[in-house]
């Protein structure tokens, strides 16, 4: 099957504004609030995200899918608060299934967004990514308690005194092993805009208990709910 198939034609949504290249950001709408996610501008509603992953829904895709292959910088341009998130901008690549694909930024939800068989972690990245077409690709990743994170603390300090392009572990912020749960979903923020390919690492990495509680004093609760899977496929591919 070739690998197109799995995505739409136009990737881009038509409700999102096309900018210049070069000024094209994914900035947050809003700030809207967590506790009123009901009254948050939607413009379609059957591949929304995040959602659960139900192991026994997932289908294995070793032949479909391939590798991902993610090339990012180890330092930080900036770090700021969206309203919503603690974000940060960084340079790197990615392949996602075989697809060259730019980092945009990368940014945490407290608790986790998606879930595994209902397994809520405490912290999820999200590092988004958007190729030539305007299609978004976003990498999560679970964040779980253990052993500090060099990485996310580099992320914490910069966002207290900010340094530009400060010099920031940003794979610690990703696991060894790349195994990955593939669906196609939306922004988890206003706009929503949906053909967000969505890539989530199955190995979690881990954060220390403080930090938490230091991200926690930022953003005491910044996840949306869990949206309906409407029949997507989800798909795996063990890496
Ligand atoms: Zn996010």
């Amino acid at each position: 099957m070739p690998k197109r198939s799995l995505y739409p034609q136009t990737s881009r949504h038509p409700y999102v504004k096309k900018a210049p290249l070069k000024e094209r950001t994914l900035q947050v709408v809003g700030p809207y609030s967590y506790h009123q996610q009901e009254s948050w501008p939607y413009v379609s509603g059957r591949q929304q995200s995040p959602i659960d992953i139900k192991e026994t829904q997932v289908q294995n895709a070793q032949q479909q899918l391939l590798p991902l292959q993610l090339a990012y910088q180890d330092l930080v341009t900036k770090v700021y608060d969206t309203g919503m998130s603690l974000q940060a901008e960084s340079y790197g690549t990615a392949l996602l299934n075989g697809r060259p694909f730019t980092l945009k930024q990368f940014h945490f939800h407290g608790q986790s967004e998606h879930t595994l068989d209902g397994q809520v972690f405490p912290l999820e990245a999200h590092f988004v990514h958007e190729n030539i077409n305007g299609t978004l690709g976003v990498v999560a990743v679970f964040m779980t308690i253990g052993q500090e994170n060099a990485g996310f603390q580099e992320v914490l300090n910069n966002y207290h005194t900010f340094q530009k392009n400060a010099a920031t572990h940003i794979q610690c912020l990703l696991p060894q092993n790349l195994s990955y749960y593939h669906y196609m979903g939306s922004l988890t923020t206003p706009p929503l805009t949906e053909n967000v390919e969505w890539y989530l690492l199955k190995e979690p990495v881990t954060i220390s208990l403080e930090q938490l509680h230091t991200f926690k004093k930022l953003y005491p609760d910044n996840h949306r709910k869990r949206q309906p899977l409407n029949q997507r496929p989800v798909l795996f591919y063990q890496g």
